[in-house]
């Protein structure tokens, strides 16, 4: 399945894409986050109304807004979760690398969640420095405490495109003690969809290729199977000693060709269009706007 949160003549609705179209499953429940909650129940009955639905409504007739507008708690990210990607950053920013274990998590406030097309608010007073990170996302469907790694993919609800937005001039502002939750924290600093593809329809969400797009040009081109810390370790590492929630969102790192440590060093600017695209999973499109 493929699952929306769209709006149509102001109402806002949750939905399965079927080609071009949409299934509205508002019968099912009001928004994403109790479908989710209602389990293997909602999706039995999600395939059954996308089986039989007689009216549906044409994708290109709605506004699709992230398939979890907004989610009870902060988006959990990996750092440095690509090797080359970590390396890119230390070298950037003149400090020794060394490989970091356990993972480097932060987390990014819950209004930085943007739609899949919507403009990414620039504001010059704010930051200069507003950079690109492709990144695969992932749901959680059920929750958990302790997760073992062997079990950890049945937590998952399904998967999706985001963009990890980082303001770096905030997130590095002191020299030797990243700021991260300032840096990535700013509002619509994370785009995400353009749906959440069930977890059924991915068989290895280590083999698909992630590209990063800045006005056609590919920034970013990078493969899920070159993440340090798979998904299930992921999961296992974040539910130790911590409940994960089903409805809670994971960011799993960005692959090498971020905008700062290129050199020279690039930055996003208004007017620019960056795409996420993440392969089975889907293509995320937003402007930069002042
Ligand atoms: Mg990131």
């Amino acid at each position: 399945l493929k699952l929306v949160t769209f709006s149509k003549e102001g109402k806002q609705s949750i939905g399965a894409v079927k080609g071009n179209s949409i299934v509205d499953l508002s019968t099912i429940a009001p928004d994403m986050l109790s479908f989710i909650d209602r389990g293997d129940a909602a999706l039995k009955q999600a395939r059954q109304l996308l089986e039989s639905a007689t009216t549906t409504i044409p994708l290109d007739s709605v506004k699709l807004h992230a398939p979890i507008p907004l989610p009870r708690r902060n988006i959990m990210c990996l750092g440095h979760n690509y090797a080359e990607h970590a390396r890119e950053s230390d070298e950037a920013r003149g400090i020794e690398h060394i490989s970091s274990q356990p993972p480097t998590v932060f987390t990014k406030a819950t209004h930085t969640v943007n739609g899949p097309y919507d403009n990414i608010p620039y504001d010059a007073a704010v930051s200069t420095e507003i950079d690109w990170e492709a990144e695969l996302g992932v749901v959680l469907g059920r929750s958990g405490k302790n997760i073992s790694v062997e079990q950890a993919l049945e937590h998952v609800f399904g998967y999706f495109a985001l963009n990890d937005v980082s303001a770096r001039d905030l997130q590095f502002h002191q020299p030797h003690n990243s700021q991260f939750f300032r840096g990535k924290s700013l509002d619509g600093a994370c785009p995400m969809g353009p749906w959440i593809v069930t977890a059924d329809e991915i068989p290895d969400p280590h083999a698909l290729r992630l590209v990063c797009r800045v006005n056609g040009s590919v920034k970013q081109d990078g493969y899920t199977s070159q993440m340090i810390y798979r998904i299930p370790v992921i999961i296992s590492a974040l539910s130790h000693g911590m409940t994960l929630d089903a409805g809670d969102l994971i960011a799993t790192g960005t692959p090498m060709g971020v905008g700062f440590s290129r050199k020279p060093p690039e930055y996003l600017k208004p007017g620019d269009v960056v795409e996420v695209e993440v392969e089975q999973v889907g293509l995320i499109r937003n402007r930069v706007s002042s």
